[in-house]
C-alpha cells in the first residue's frame, strides 16, 4: 500500500503542526499548563516528522533510520542525566545544532541545484542567509556552551579595536553573500560561510558568562532564522513558519530578560557585565568584619514558627542546592503551626527565565503559594519572616539607592521591608553581578551560613522536635 501524502495533504498536516506548536508556546506561559503545551509541542512534531517522511521528496529511509538510531539514544541519554542547573548550556549546544544544520542543508542545496542546473539568485540569496546566521548561531553557541560548561573563561574577553574587527567582519560577509548571490561563486561562498564562523566566535567571546543565558535566548532567537531561511531554501511552509515562531519568541523572550535586570540589549552584547565569580570566600568572621549579623537555624526557626507570615525568596543558590524539596517540608510544618507560607519570585532570579518557578513545581509546591514580584512587593511590610533562600541580587536595595552600582534600576523584591530577613548562603560571596548586597547590612537581617539545603533541612529536624 502506497502511504505516501499528497502535496495538499502534507501542507494540512503542517499547518495543524504549526497550530499546535502555537498552543504550546502559549502553554509555555504559565507553570499550570506548561505540562500541557509540552505534550502539544510534541503531538505537533511528531505530527511534522510523520508527514514529512510520508512526503514524496522522501525516496529512501536507510540513512534516516540510521540518523535516529544514532542520534535519538544520545539525546535520551542527554536529557535524563542533565542537571537544572546545566539546563542553560545544554540549550546552547542544541542551538548549535541547529545553526550547522542550517549551514549543512544549504551548502546541499546549493551543490545539488547546481549540478541540475536550477541555481536562481533569490535562492542563492536563501542560501546565503540560511549559511549566515547558522554559522553565526553555531560557532556563537559553542563559545556560550563553553563558557557555561566552564571549559572556557567565562570572564569577558576584550582586546582593542575589538568592535571595528567584529564590524569589518560582517561588512566583508555581506559583500561575499551579495557576491554569491549574483554570481554563484563558490568561492565566495567558502568565504562567507568561514567569515561568518569567525563572526559568531567574535561576537560572543567579549561577553561575560554572567550574561550567557540573555545570550542564549538572542541565539535561540537566531536559530529560528535559520530554520526560517533553511524553510525558503527547502520549499518548507512548516519550518519557516517554526523558525518564526523561534525568531520572535526568543527575541521577545531577551527583551524581557533585559528590561527585568534594566539593562538593555546593546548594553548586555558590548557591555562585559559581571565575571560570574568574585569576592572574598569564608563567612563568619568575615561577615563580623564587616558589620553583617550571622544566626543560627534555631535563631531563624524561632523567629518563624510563632510568625504571622513568612515569605521565602529563591534564587539561584536554591537551584545550586536543590533545596526545593526541603523547602516543601519546611513549608508544610510551618503551615501546620498556622503560619502562612508564601513564596516571591523575581523574574530573573535564577539563571534563566522560569527558573525558579519550574523547581517549585518539581517539587509539588501549589502555583496558589507563588507569586510574582509586583504582586507580592506590597505583602513585605506585613510580614515576619523574609527567608531569602540562596537569592541576592534580587533584594539588593542598592538596585534602588545606588546610582553607580551595576543593577542601579533593576526592579527587586522588597524584601528588607520584613519584620526579620533571613539569608541562607555559604559565604560573604555577591551574586551574579559581583555587586555587595546592601541588604546583609540592615539592622533586621542575618545570614545562616551553609548549603541551602543543609541549612533547611535543619530547620525542618528543629520543627519536628529532634534539634539541629
Ligand atoms: P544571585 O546570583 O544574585 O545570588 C545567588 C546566591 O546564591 C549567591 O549569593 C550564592 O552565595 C548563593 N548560593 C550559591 N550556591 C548556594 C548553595 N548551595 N546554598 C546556598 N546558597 C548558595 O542569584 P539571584 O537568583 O538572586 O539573582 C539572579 C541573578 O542572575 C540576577 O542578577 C539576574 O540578573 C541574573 N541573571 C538571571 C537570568 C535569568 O533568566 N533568571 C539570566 C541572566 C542573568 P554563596 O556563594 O555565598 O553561597
Amino acid at each position: 500500500m502506497d502511504f505516501t501524502l499528497t502535496a495538499n495533504q502534507q501542507a494540512v498536516a503542517y499547518l495543524v503542526s504549526a497550530v499546535l506548536f502555537i498552543f504550546a508556546l502559549k502553554g509555555l506561559t504559565h507553570p499550570a499548563t506548561a505540562r500541557r503545551g509540552n505534550f502539544l509541542g510534541m503531538i505537533g512534531m511528531a505530527l511534522a516528522i510523520a508527514a514529512t517522511l510520508l512526503g514524496a521528496e522522501v525516496t529512501s529511509y536507510g540513512l534516516i533510520a540510521l540518523a535516529v538510531l544514532l542520534g535519538a539514544p544520545i539525546g535520551v541519554f542527554v536529557a535524563m542525566r542533565i542537571k537544572m542547573t546545566a539546563m542553560p548550556q545544554l540549550v546552547a549546544a542544541l542551538h548549535s545544532f541547529v545553526g550547522m544544520a542550517a549551514v549543512l542543508v544549504a551548502i546541499g542545496t546549493f551543490l545539488n541545484r547546481r549540478a541540475a542546473g536550477t541555481l536562481d539568485a533569490v535562492l542563492m540569496g536563501e542560501i546565503s542567509a540560511g549559511i549566515v546566521i547558522g554559522a553565526i548561531t553555531f560557532t556563537g553557541s559553542v563559545i556560550a556552551f563553553a563558557k557555561l560548561q566552564g571549559i572556557m573563561s567565562g570572564a569577558p574577553i576584550k582586546f582593542p579595536g575589538q568592535h571595528a574587527l567584529n564590524a569589518a567582519i560582517a561588512v566583508a560577509t555581506l559583500l561575499l553573500a551579495v557576491h554569491f548571490a549574483m554570481t554563484g561563486s563558490l568561492w565566495s561562498l567558502i568565504l562567507m560561510t568561514l567569515l561568518a564562523f569567525v563572526l559568531g566566535g567574535t561576537l560572543i567571546i567579549p561577553i561575560g558568562g554572567a550574561d550567557m543565558p540573555v545570550i542564549i535566548s538572542m541565539l535561540n532567537s537566531y536559530s529560528g532564522w535559520a530554520a526560517a531561511a533553511t524553510g525558503f531554501t527547502l520549499h518548507n511552509n512548516l519550518l519557516i513558519i517554526v523558525g518564526a515562531l523561534v525568531g520572535f519568541s526568543g527575541a521577545i523572550l531577551s527583551y524581557i530578560m533585559c528590561r527585568a535586570m534594566n539593562r538593555s540589549i546593546i548594553n548586555v552584547v558590548f557591555g562585559g557585565f559581571g565575571t560570574g565569580e568574585g569576592g572574598e570566600s569564608s563567612a563568619g568572621a568575615q561577615a563580623a568584619e564587616k558589620g553583617v549579623k550571622s544566626a543560627s537555624v534555631e535563631d531563624a526557626v524561632y523567629w518563624m514558627e510563632d510568625a504571622g507570615k513568612v515569605i521565602v525568596i529563591p534564587g539561584y543558590g536554591m537551584a545550586v542546592a536543590q533545596a526545593q524539596h526541603a523547602l516543601k517540608e519546611l513549608m508544610e510544618l510551618l503551615e501546620a503551626r498556622g503560619v502562612e507560607v508564601k513564596f516571591a519570585i523575581h523574574p530573573v532570579a535564577g539563571r534563566m527565565p522560569g527558573h525558579m518557578n519550574v523547581l517549585l513545581a518539581e517539587a509539588d509546591i501549589p502555583y496558589e503559594h507563588v507569586l510574582e514580584m509586583d504582586e507580592i512587593n506590597p505583602e513585605f511590610a506585613s510580614t515576619d519572616v523574609a527567608l531569602v533562600v540562596g537569592a541576592n541580587d534580587v533584594v539588593n536595595p542598592a538596585a534602588k539607592t545606588d546610582k553607580s552600582s551595576p543593577i542601579y534600576g533593576m526592579p527587586i523584591l522588597e524584601a528588607g521591608k520584613a519584620r526579620q530577613v533571613y539569608f541562607l548562603k555559604r559565604s560573604m560571596r555577591p551574586g551574579y553581578s559581583g555587586v555587595d548586597n546592601l541588604l546583609f547590612y540592615q539592622e533586621n537581617t542575618s545570614l545562616v551560613f551553609g548549603d541551602a539545603k543543609d541549612t533547611i533541612e535543619g530547620m525542618v529536624n528543629v520543627l519536628k522536635g529532634g534539634g539541629h
